[in-house]
């Protein structure tokens, strides 16, 4: 069995458990793609990302996390309107929670999250298992992180499977059962807004970072 594994936005004021952590329960990848990068500085969080734009990002049970301080400041981001749901502390514009509808039931949360204080996500969740979409990474595409990782896609859609199966979407952290909504404040981003993003983000940034 895991242990309780806390999760605290930059400042402090978000605070959310995630129940029964251990690498065995979880998923833990590197992702390049360009719209976690993209996120990132819309965040003006360009500090979250590795030198070549990646994102550590540790997957979870929707049911394994709850808020229990500041929900008052999280908010959500879809880049488009049928991207991920980016969920974020707009106190310090940590993210706090990508998902998408429940009906694919999985939290991926940025792995420094989880390190404040005497607590080390590697402790908690071991290293990450790979890395993914690096055919958008910013310079030379981190080895294995191109092409399909079909190990990591089998476990991750395992993962997402046992979940689902298991009872561990509801209560979920970011939508409510009922009427299956969003708990928090949602924003769609407009499309120049998206696109004003674009020359941060690898492969090629355009702009200086
Ligand atoms: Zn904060
Ligand atoms: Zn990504």
């Amino acid at each position: 069995m895991g242990k309780n594994a806390e999760l605290r936005c930059r400042c402090g004021s978000v605070h959310g458990i995630v129940s029964g952590a251990s690498p065995s329960a979880v998923n833990r990848v590197v992702c390049y793609c360009d719209d976690c990068q993209a996120f990132a500085h819309r965040l003006g969080r360009a500090d979250l990302l590795n030198a070549q734009g990646g994102s550590d990002i540790i997957q979870v049970a929707p049911a394994s996390l709850t808020f229990t301080q500041g929900q008052d400041h999280i908010r959500g981001i879809r880049l488009t309107p049928k991207g991920l749901y980016r969920w974020y502390a707009n106190c310090c514009n940590t993210p706090v929670g990508n998902t998408l509808s429940p009906a694919v039931p999985f939290v991926g949360i940025i792995a420094c999250a989880f390190d404040h204080g005497t607590q080390r996500a590697e402790d908690v969740f071991g290293k990450p298992t790979g890395a993914i979409l690096g055919k958008y990474a910013v310079g030379q595409a981190p080895a294995g992180s191109t092409g399909i990782n079909l190990s990591l896609l089998v476990r991750a859609i395992g993962k997402v499977l046992g979940w689902r199966l298991g009872g561990r979407v509801w209560p979920h952290p970011f939508f409510r059962r009922d009427d299956g909504a969003a708990i928090y404040p949602l924003e769609v981003l407009a499309s120049e807004d998206r696109e004003a993003l674009r020359p941060l983000c690898g492969p090629h940034p355009a702009a200086r970072l």
